[in-house]
């Protein structure tokens, strides 16, 4: 599966495009396409056309035209993928689907929600929570990413240590496929194993396999109360002890965060209480359930950090106090980056008892490439961001040669390259450090049973495309 060359965007073709979506389709103003060239990755890409469009006939019109005169088809919804997955690299058509945001039935009988691809994940949220249920899956950009760019990224979040990322919610799914077929993929009940799983193939896909118009979505019962706690500790290994000691005396926080001493530094100013310097980590734990139940346990939680070491427990139980802790938190990204001129943000993930191991070996990488290293992330479920930052752009190359020889202490640890960001444009060249040749062979097999033509989202995933 090499590099395809796709026809150009011609006068002739946009005015085909137009002409069979409608007319208010594309998107041509040049402010508004100013947003299209970039996702919150360091990749930019102008693209040569932009559609946005309102329903499943538009995007399975799109894709027979493809086919038809061999352009790209690059899906996109909220652009805030960190991996450049919604980018037109290979040049044709990106396709908006933020404008198919309709919740169209939160069903309270039968406990699922029935949405379109581009309803934000928040407003899902919302409208869940007003009638009594939860929708878990909360990434930090959930204001702003959509159910659909979830799925396709099978996006997960400080809640996945309790519930799990999307792909634990995603029930079933209605697919654009690449020629422009449409597919009803899995149930709409709670267990259902008739064939292969086309739902959980298509969730994490990247929107290479195909194009989700609709969703099926698990909701829960909401939890009635969350309560939480801030412990900080000497150092991040007494940090993560303390994760172990919680987790194995029969605890499961709703959320378990850490933040290593350099981010501490970094946002100690929006905390409410007075950070210790030098090495200080930092935990934010959270749990919900009954109300009674979950303030003994927040307790007994404190109780354990103390015994292994917490310097100082700041409990956080009224909503106000919550919010302004992970407020602190969702600020950590955005002051690295303005803290450096470059900035590369890596998801591992490893195995529980090697993060304290993995964040103390960084010190030695940042001597070795001249680079500083920010670590935080969701201690419970072992996804760390990897933040690393130098003070110029003037070696990219030795950036690069770091950032494998960290990939490849993540891999040597039994973990992985991405915990939930994603391949997309910008780490393909990285996908045969982890992936055998078979399994990247196989996966090539798949893309291409789907997609003979390469026009869904090319130049992802995989290497040399
Ligand atoms: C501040 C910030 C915090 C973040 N925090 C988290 C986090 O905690 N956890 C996490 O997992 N991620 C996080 N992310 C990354 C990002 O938000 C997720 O990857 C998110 O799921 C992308 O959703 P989106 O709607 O923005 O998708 P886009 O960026 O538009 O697209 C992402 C990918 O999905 C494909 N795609 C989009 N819509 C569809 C569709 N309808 N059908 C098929 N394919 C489609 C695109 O082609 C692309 O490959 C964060 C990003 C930012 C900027």
């Amino acid at each position: 599966m090499e590099q395809t060359s796709f026809t150009p965007i011609t006068t002739d073709l946009r005015r085909r495009i137009n002409r069979a979506l409608g007319d208010d389709c594309e998107i041509a103003d040049p402010q508004a396409l100013a947003d299209y060239d970039h996702d919150a990755s360091e990749l930019r890409h102008a693209p040569e056309m932009v559609v946005r469009v309102h329903n499943r006939e538009q995007v399975q019109e799109l894709l027979r035209l493809a086919n038809q005169y061999n352009f790209p088809v690059t899906p996109r919804s909220g652009g805030t993928g960190l991996a450049g997955g919604c980018l037109s690299t290979c040049g044709g058509v990106v396709l908006d689907l933020s404008g198919m945001n309709r919740i169209l039935a939160i069903d309270t009988r039968n406990l699922v929600a029935e949405v379109q691809p581009g309803v934000i994940t928040q407003q899902l949220r919302e409208a869940a929570r007003e009638a009594g249920l939860f929708y878990p899956p909360d990434p930090a950009s959930l204001d702003e990413s959509t159910v659909g760019g979830n799925a396709a990224t099978n996006a997960g979040g400080p809640a996945c240590v309790k519930y799990g990322t999307t792909k634990d919610y995603v029930l079933g799914l209605e697919v654009v496929l690449p020629n422009g077929e449409c597919i009803r993929t899995g149930v709409k009940t709670r267990k259902g194993v008739v064939g292969y799983d086309m739902t959980h193939l298509i969730v994490g896909s990247e929107g290479t396999l195909g194009i989700i118009t609709a969703l099926t979505l698990k909701l829960i019962p909401h939890p009635p109360a969350v309560t939480g706690v801030v412990a900080v500790f000497k150092d991040l290994e007494t940090a993560m002890d303390a994760v172990a000691q919680v987790m194995t005396r029969g605890h499961l926080p709703s959320a378990i965060e850490f933040l290593d001493y350099k981010c501490l530094a970094l946002v100690g100013d929006r905390l409410p209480f007075n950070v210790p310097g030098g090495t200080s980590s930092l935990l934010i734990i959270e749990t919900d359930g009954v109300a009674g139940n979950i303030t003994d346990e927040i307790d007994a939680i404190g109780r354990i950090c103390r015994e292994v070491g917490a310097v100082h427990l700041h409990p956080a139980t009224a909503p106000d106090e919550r919010e302004r802790i992970w407020e602190a938190r969702r600020q950590v990204s955005l002051r690295i980056h303005d803290h450096a001129a470059l900035y590369v943000s890596e998801d591992v993930a490893v195995p529980l008892g090697c993060i304290a191991e993995l964040v103390a070996r960084l010190p030695e990488y940042e001597q070795k490439y001249h680079l500083e290293i920010f670590a935080f992330g969701h201690a419970g479920d072992g996804n760390i961001h990897l933040n690393i930052t130098a003070a110029d752009r003037d070696h990219p190359e030795r950036v690069e040669e770091a950032i494998r020889a960290l990939l490849q202490l993540v891999l040597d640890m039994g973990g992985t390259i991405s915990g939930e960001h994603g391949i997309g444009a910008a780490k393909k060249r990285f996908l045969p450090m982890e992936l055998p040749a078979e399994s990247i062979r196989l996966q090539r097999g798949i893309k291409m049973l789907f997609d003979p033509n390469q026009v869904l989202n090319p130049g992802k995933l995989f290497p040399n495309t």
